[in-house]
C-alpha cells in the first residue's frame, strides 16, 4: 500500500514547553478574537463535563455536534477510570467552566484554544483531529511543560467517529499524566491502542498496520513518524498481553509522569525502567514482540503463543498473515551457503522467509555471527511434527534431515536489536545447505 497522499489521521498540536512557557508568562486569557476565525457557538453539552462547538454559520459542524457530544458520553465513563484500570480523569481546564471543549470544524477554520493572540491558533487541516493542551499549564521549577487539561478539534468531514473522538480524548488524558511524553511515539501508539481498547467500531487503526508499521519493522519501533506511530499501537497489544492485562499500558502513563522533556533517550529510559518492574525488560522480551509481528499463527511449539488478533488483551481486527517486509523473497534453500547482513536501527527486527528445502539438502546449518550481546536470531523451523523455535545470539543450530523431527522443510528467520540505545550493524548469520550432516 502505497503511503503518498496519505492523509494524518490524528496528530495532536503543541507549541513546545518552553515556548508554551513565554506564552504564559506573557499572559493569558487576554482577547481571544484577534486572530480568529471561528466563532464558536454551543452545539451541545455532554452529560460528562465538556461541550461540543460549532463555528457559527457552519452547518455541517452544527449537524455533527450531537453525534461528538453522544460518541464522547458514551466512552467518557470507562476512559477516565481511575488508574490502574484506567488513565484517571482530564485536567479541568481553566476556560468554560471547567468543562473540556470539543470543537467540530471544517479543515482550515482556525480555532482560538487559548493562544490565538501569540500566534498559536489551532486548526485541524487534514488530520481526522486535534488535541491541543490548554490551560491550566503545570510546570517544573524550570518552567518546562509538565501537565495540562486539552481541547479537542474534529475535522468535520472525516472525523465524526468514534475511532476519532476516543483517540483525542485520549490526549486529553495522556496530558494529565506529562504532556511531552504525548509528542514521542508514546503518545500516538497508546492513543491508537485506545481505540481499540474502547472498542472503537472504526477500525482504520489498522491500516496504519498493515501500510505503515510492517513494512518498515527494520526502522526503530520507537521512531518519530506519524503513520509508523499509529501502527505501532501493536506494540501496546503485545504489552498487555505479556504484563496480563490493560493496566500495564494505563500504568505507563504514571511512569513517564517523571519525564522533563520529549527527548527520546530520557523517555526510552524511563520506558526501559518501567517494562523492568513487568520483568518485560527489552534486552529479553524484544525479540518476543518481534516473534509476535510475523504475525502467523505458526501452532505448537513456539512460545509464547500470542498472536495480536487473539486472546483477552488482542484486537481482533488486526488481519493474520499481514507479515512484515522480508529481507529477500521467500525462496528456496540449495546446497550451499548463503549470508544476510544485520544491520539494525535500536529496537527494530529483520524477517526471512525460506518457504522450501531443496531434495539433495541433507543437512540444514543456520549461524549467527557478531549478534551477542545487542541482537537475537530467532530460527523457527517446521517440520511434519510442526514448529520449533531456537534462539541464538551467536551460535549455530544443525536441522539433520534424515531424522524425522528434523525434516524441516520451512524457516523464518527472526532478527532484531533489542538495544534500546543504539543503533547496530556489523553483524550477520548464515543458512548453510550441506549433503549431510
Ligand atoms: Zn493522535
Amino acid at each position: 500500500m502505497s503511503n503518498s497522499g496519505r492523509r494524518w489521521r490524528r496528530c495532536w498540536g503543541l507549541f513546545g514547553g518552553t515556548v508554551l512557557a513565554w506564552v504564559l508568562g506573557g499572559g493569558f486569557g487576554v482577547s481571544p478574537a484577534l486572530a480568529q476565525t471561528c466563532q464558536p457557538a454551543v452545539g451541545a453539552q455532554g452529560a460528562a463535563p465538556f461541550t461540543v462547538w460549532y463555528c457559527q454559520g457552519d452547518q455541517t459542524g452544527q449537524r455533527a455536534t450531537a453525534r461528538v457530544a453522544r460518541l464522547l458520553d458514551a466512552v467518557w465513563p470507562e476512559e477516565t477510570r481511575p488508574e490502574p484500570n484506567g488513565l484517571g480523569p482530564p485536567i479541568t481546564p481553566e476556560a468554560n467552566g471547567g468543562r473540556i471543549s470539543v470543537y467540530v470544524t471544517a479543515p482550515n477554520e482556525t480555532v482560538d484554544t487559548g493562544g490565538c493572540t501569540f500566534g498559536f491558533c489551532s486548526r485541524v487541516g487534514e488530520n481526522f483531529g486535534v488535541t491541543v493542551p490548554t490551560a491550566p499549564f503545570l510546570e517544573s521549577p524550570d518552567a518546562r511543560l509538565l501537565r495540562s487539561s486539552g481541547a479537542i478539534i474534529i475535522n468535520e468531514n472525516i472525523g465524526v467517529n468514534d475511532a476519532t473522538v476516543i483517540h483525542e480524548f485520549f490526549h486529553v488524558l495522556q496530558f494529565a499524566h506529562n504532556v511531552p511524553a504525548v509528542s514521542s511515539w508514546l503518545g500516538e501508539a497508546s492513543a491508537t491502542w485506545a481505540e481499540y481498547r474502547y472498542r472503537a467500531t472504526d477500525v482504520s487503526r489498522v491500516d496504519y498496520f498493515r501500510g505503515a508499521f510492517q513494512p518498515a519493522t527494520r526502522s526503530s519501533l520507537t521512531r518519530s513518524s506519524l503513520n509508523h506511530e499509529y501502527g505501532a499501537y501493536v506494540w501496546f497489544l503485545w504489552l498487555a498481553q505479556r504484563a496480563g492485562g490493560d493496566r500495564a499500558v494505563f500504568q505507563l502513563w504514571s511512569a513517564l509522569e517523571a519525564a522533563r522533556s520529549n527527548n527520546v533517550a530520557e523517555l526510552d529510559a524511563l520506558v526501559g525502567r518501567y517494562l523492568a518492574t513487568l520483568r518485560l525488560a527489552w534486552a529479553g522480551n524484544f525479540k518476543g514482540f518481534a516473534v509476535e509481528d510475523l504475525n502467523r499463527n505458526l501452532s505448537g511449539a513456539v512460545a509464547p503463543r500470542l498472536l495480536f488478533g487473539r486472546g483477552a488483551s488482542g484486537d481482533a481486527a488486526v488481519p493474520l498473515n499481514v507479515t512484515p517486509r522480508w529481507v529477500r523473497p521467500p525462496s528456496t534453500l540449495n546446497l550451499g551457503t548463503r549470508r544476510t547482513a544485520v544491520n539494525l536501527p535500536l529496537l527494530s527486527a529483520q524477517y526471512e522467509h525460506i518457504r522450501a528445502i531443496s531434495r539433495p539438502v541433507g543437512a540444514v546449518v543456520v549461524t549467527s555471527n557478531r549478534m551477542k550481546p545487542w541482537g537475537d536470531l530467532v530460527v523457527l523451523a517446521h517440520t511434519r511434527f510442526g514448529w520449533q523455535r531456537r534462539d541464538l545470539q551467536n551460535g549455530s543450530v544443525t536441522f539433520c534431515r534424515r531424522l524425522s523431527r528434523q525434516n524441516v522443510d520451512q524457516l523464518y528467520l527472526i532478527a532484531d536489536n533489542h538495544d534500546d540505545r543504539q543503533n547496530r550493524s556489523g553483524a550477520s548469520y548464515t543458512v548453510t545447505g550441506k549433503r549431510t550432516c
